[in-house]
């Protein structure tokens, strides 16, 4: 298999590229995530929230491949919680039918008071337990992840963030490089926003790529994790399409001009509310 894989600060390793299901209808997902698998990818992102942990799982046990599950807890009120994320992650784990996650994380840091430091002390204590090989965050800024490894003294292998050549996050990146963080992009097409960019097309031109295989390319050369999401067959086959060319030196500092002040596509980690 092609797919370089990442080290993390645990010892383990994950597929750098990955396939995630955000917003896949439980009733597509067993046929996504199985082209998937025939593509080649080994590495599938989903969440509780998600709503499709379940076809996630047969699609995986219906595989003979050794597939790497990441999902996430999702917080169902303000209140993080200790007591609530260890349930949460029985149900997902018995929702995905494994006998194990690779990597569970927090979806976002939300609530005030002890809130998530509460659910990520949880998490600490899950991954001593067989079920759970790695555990990290997701959405977390500085100010979290600093909060959460004071009152842990534990780091998190990951933090999956919004990333992609319009919001590059690069101060954030730092800070992880600093930590030992592994950087993972969620959004890593910017949903769709960086399809039509005009630097990127003349890049992808020039290898006779798509956009979005320059983009994941990006990614990869970037050294993040990186989990495209499509439906479409030909698409999921074409963005694991990426090994067999590589971005110039020069090409990755053009496409490092195109960071924006408002590429942003999701919510605020700072000010999010739930609905
Ligand atoms: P993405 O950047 O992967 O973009 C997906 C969209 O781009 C698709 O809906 C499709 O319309 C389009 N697309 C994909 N491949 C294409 C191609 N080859 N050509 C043309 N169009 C193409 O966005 P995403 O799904 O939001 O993010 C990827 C994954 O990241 C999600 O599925 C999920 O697993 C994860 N995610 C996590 C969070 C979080 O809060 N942790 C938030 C959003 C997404």
């Amino acid at each position: 298999n092609a797919v370089p894989r990442i080290e993390l600060n645990d010892g383990t390793q994950i597929p750098q590229l990955g396939f995630g299901v955000y917003q896949i209808d439980p009733a597509e997902t067993e046929q996504a995530v199985s082209t998937a698998l025939e593509a080649g990818y080994r590495h599938v992102d989903t969440a509780a929230a998600y709503r499709n942990e379940r076809q996630v799982g047969e699609s995986v046990r219906a595989s003979d491949e050794q597939v790497y599950v990441t999902t996430k807890y999702m917080n169902p009120t303000e209140d993080h919680g200790y007591e609530d994320a260890k349930g949460a992650f029985q149900r997902s784990i018995d929702r995905l039918g494994l006998d194990h996650v690779d990597l569970y994380l927090i979806h976002f840091p939300i609530g005030a008071g002890e809130g998530y430091t509460a659910s990520w002390r949880a998490l600490t204590e899950l991954r001593n337990t067989d079920g759970l090989r790695s555990i990290g965050v997701s959405n977390f800024t500085s100010t979290h992840l600093a909060r959460a490894i004071d009152e842990t003294g534990v780091t998190p292998a990951v933090n999956q963030v919004e990333l992609h050549p319009y919001f590059q996050q690069a101060e954030l990146r730092r800070d992880h490089a600093q930590r030992g963080i592994a950087t993972e992009a969620w959004g890593p097409l910017g949903q769709g926003a960086v399809l039509e960019d005009p630097v990127l097309t003349e890049i992808a031109e020039a290898h006779g790529k798509t956009v979005a295989q320059v983009v994941i390319r990006w990614h990869l050369q970037l050294g993040t994790i990186v989990i495209p999401k499509s439906v479409t067959a030909s698409r999921i086959r074409a963005n694991f399409d990426v090994f067999d060319f590589e971005l110039t030196t020069e090409q990755m500092r053009s496409i490092e001009t195109l960071d924006r002040a408002d590429g942003r596509n999701g919510p605020d980690p700072n000010t999010f509310v739930f609905p």
